[in-house]
């Protein structure tokens, strides 16, 4: 990592050797005209993906995800920056060119095609022979356990179906990078997780380098070797998953749990004794916190917060509360804790919970700054 790249903070990437770069970005900016004005959709963004590699690309819609991952396909060019692939500069080529496969979110399989036809497609319009072709399809049905759909057209597939003969598309040339924008989110909920599941197993076999763009949280920290969040254009952290979880770098990767803040702050902020808590923002991750009502269990005072019970969600082995800081809070000062299955909280009480502070953060409002790491 050169040191033009001050916002990689907690980038573990620092040490790859070169010979292991499967996919460099370089200092990779993109901005658009927007009516005037520009737009920088990507901004000065440089991370080594290793061979084999699977980088999972997260952050808010906007933040430049698909810009970065169309930067890598060649579907858009680079306003400053290199794409290097394995080595070579991969600037001036075309998307076909270059040896990267893609896959979208909308499968875009030819519905007048068999199944055949379509996984074929890659490799008939780059004039493979045909026998090669064959024996191709045949081995990425049966990698995919779609043998026995290959005569069948894409309208008589289900939805899970036509995204594994995509997935069969896109492997079946053998390329060197996997790119992926957001390919599961037209799926039902329980296709969605079969089909991660699937994708894991996939990259186990087939090992290739990818890049998957998506904004869940959930898929992100179980697909990848490393999650990189962007917000904004910027890479914000690259890390494996749980790194970004345990220990996120600035308020932005903390996300969800920061909005416990304010209202933790309002009862346990006096306590911290850490300078102006004016200036710190507090934060700790929905499970990091207990209802100390149904655990027998004492906890220090400066540990625990009273706060109103908005909602509660039962989910197996837990449940999530919504709380306010009081009855009448704002709407926006709600946040969530996940606690124990046993907790008997109803919506309208006032409990007691506790912080387990080895887990929380301190962060500098100011900059976003884990101050805590
Ligand atoms: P989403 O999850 O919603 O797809 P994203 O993180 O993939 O979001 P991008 O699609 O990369 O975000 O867009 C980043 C920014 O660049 C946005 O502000 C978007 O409006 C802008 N942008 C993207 N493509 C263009 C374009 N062709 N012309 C102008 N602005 C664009």
């Amino acid at each position: 990592m050169s040191d033009t790249t001050p916002q990689t903070t907690l980038d573990e990437s620092a040490d790859v050797d070169d010979r292991d770069v499967s996919l460099r970005l370089e200092d990779v900016t993109k901005t658009f005209e927007d009516g005037g004005g520009e737009v920088v959709a990507v901004d000065s963004v440089s991370m080594d993906i290793r061979d084999g590699e699977f980088v999972v690309l997260v952050g808010p819609s906007g933040c430049g995800k698909t810009t970065t991952l169309r930067m890598i396909a060649g579907l858009e060019d680079p306003t400053e920056g290199r794409v290097v692939i394995h080595g070579e500069d991969v600037l001036g080529q075309e998307p076909r060119e270059r040896n990267v496969a893609m896959v979208f979110q909308n499968y875009a399989l030819y519905p007048h095609k068999t199944v055949r036809e379509n996984l074929a497609f890659p490799l008939a319009i780059r004039k493979y022979p045909k026998e090669e072709r064959a024996s191709r399809v045949q081995e990425v049905a049966e990698l995919l356990d779609i043998a026995e759909l290959l005569d069948r057209r894409p309208g008589d597939l289900s939805g899970g179906q036509q995204q594994r003969v995509a997935l069969g598309r896109a492997i079946i040339r053998d390329p060197e990078v996997f790119l992926f924008d957001e390919p599961l989110s037209n799926l039902d909920a329980k296709l969605r997780i079969e089909m991660r599941t699937e994708l894991n197993k996939l990259h186990a076999r087939v090992g290739k380098t990818s890049v998957y763009v998506t904004h869940d949280q959930e898929e992100a920290m179980t697909l990848s070797d490393r999650v990189a969040v962007m917000n904004d254009g910027k890479l914000q952290q690259i890390a494996p998953p749980q790194t970004v979880y345990e220990r996120p770098a600035n308020l932005f990767v903390e996300g969800e749990a920061v909005r416990a803040t304010r209202a933790v702050l309002q009862t346990l902020g006096e306590r911290l004794q850490a300078g102006d808590a004016t200036d710190l923002v507090f934060g700790v991750r929905p499970e990091d916190v207990t209802d100390t009502t149904v655990v027998d269990e004492s906890f220090p005072p400066e540990t625990t917060f009273d706060a109103y019970v908005t909602v509660v969600e039962p989910i197996g082995a837990n449940k999530d509360l919504t709380l306010a800081p009081s009855e009448s809070a704002p709407e926006d000062e709600e946040f969530t804790v996940r606690v124990d299955a046993n907790s008997t909280a109803q919506p309208g009480d006032t409990v007691t919970f506790a912080v387990d502070m080895s887990k929380a953060h301190l962060f500098d409002r100011a900059t976003g700054e884990n101050l805590t790491l």
